[in-house]
Parts: C-alpha cells; structure tokens; sequence
C-alpha cells in the first residue's frame, strides 16, 4: 500500500500515520522527522533546513525531492510506505508522481485529515508545550498555516482530478480517528479485502 497523508499542522497526520504504518506494515515516512533529524546531528542537509524550519517556511523542493528520493530508494520502501508531510507543493507531488510511475508503483490513496482551523492553533500550542518544538509558537504556526494554504492545499484538487483523495474526519481523540482512517481505506479496497 503506497500512501499520501494531507492535513495541515495539527491535524493529527503523524499519529495517525504511524498507527497506520504499524497495522499495515510499512515504514512511516515523516519528512519533518527526517529533517529534524538532520537539523539535530549538523549534517550539511540539516544546516541548509534549518532556517526555513525555523521561520514555518517550506524547504525548497529540490532539496526535499532528493531527500525522499533517497527514502524511498531504501529496501523497507519497496513493500509500500505512507508519506507524512510531503508532498506538499504542486511541484513535489508531479516529482512523486514521475517517480512512482518510472519504477510502476503508483500511489493507492491520499487521505486529507480535515479539522476546523480553531482547533489546530489549540492543538499546536498544547504541542509546543509538551515537545518544546521551535517551530510550534504562534507566528511561525500562523506562517506554518499560511505555506500551508498557500502551497499545500493546491494538492487536494491534484489528487482529487485523479481520483485518488479520500477524506477522514480528524475530529476525535486518536482511536476514533484511527478507526476512520482504517475504515476508509478499507471501503477503498472494497470492504476490507486485501
Ligand atoms: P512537519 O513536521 O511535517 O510539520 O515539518 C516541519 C517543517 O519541515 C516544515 O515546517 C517545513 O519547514 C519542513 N518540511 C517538512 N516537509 C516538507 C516538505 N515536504 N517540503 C518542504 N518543507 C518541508
């Protein structure tokens, strides 16, 4: 099962995307995550995100196109994946799409976690509080939301044209939402067959 995540800052993705990654069996592939793991050994990746992430701007899409490539070229990927967190500019997702199509692995589904803007900024400053996330205060949140709106949610119509955006509800605590997000899948598949 080959995934795409959608869902702005707050929405859950991540939780909800290891979850899915655990009961299906394929790695989780948070672009943030790697990136912060860069940014936390010094590599020369790290150095050159670092300001972008700091400010709630986007990385540029070359560096992260190379960077997934890589992810992606490593054996636990060739079973399938979940990408939490890229694409999430037009230009990434063409990227993805040229290369799943060259090694003829399409993408199965996009799920777009949906949820009220209120609730995110509550969710993102709990967050900042208990993870101690530099990019978590308010202006970079409100920046964060911005590149989100701007670059990201683009992505919806993208994926929508070729019939592969599947909404989940991300209102919830996380075993309602993880039902749903299974659920939908599931229906997807035509009841639960595999
Ligand atoms: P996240 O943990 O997914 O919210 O990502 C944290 C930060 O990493 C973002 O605010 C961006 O600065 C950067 N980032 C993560 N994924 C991407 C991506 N696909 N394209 C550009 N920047 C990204």
């Amino acid at each position: 099962m080959r995934l795409v995540l959608l869902g702005p800052p707050g929405a859950g993705k991540g939780t909800q995307a290891s979850r899915l990654a655990e009961g299906l069996g394929i790695p989780h592939i948070a672009t943030g995550d790697i990136l912060r793991g860069n940014v936390a050994d010094g590599t020369p990746l790290g150095r050159e995100a670092k300001a972008f992430m700091d400010r709630g701007d986007l990385v540029p899409d070359d560096v992260i196109n190379r960077m997934v490539a890589a992810r992606l070229d490593e054996d636990d990927a060739e079973g399938g994946f979940i990408l939490d967190g890229y694409p999430r500019t037009v230009p990434q997702a063409l990227e993805l799409e040229g290369s799943l199509r060259d090694r003829g692995t399409p993408l199965d589904a996009v799920l777009r976690f949906v949820i009220a803007e209120e609730e995110l900024v509550r969710r993102v400053s709990g967050r900042a509080q208990e993870e101690g996330r530099s990019d978590d205060s308010a202006d970079v949140l409100r920046n964060r939301l911005q590149e989100y709106r701007s670059k990201t949610v683009p992505l919806e119509s993208f994926y929508a044209e070729r019939r592969l955006l599947r909404d989940v509800d991300a209102l919830g605590d996380v075993d309602e939402v993880a039902r749903r997000a299974r659920a939908t899948l599931d229906d997807r598949r035509g009841g639960g067959a595999l």
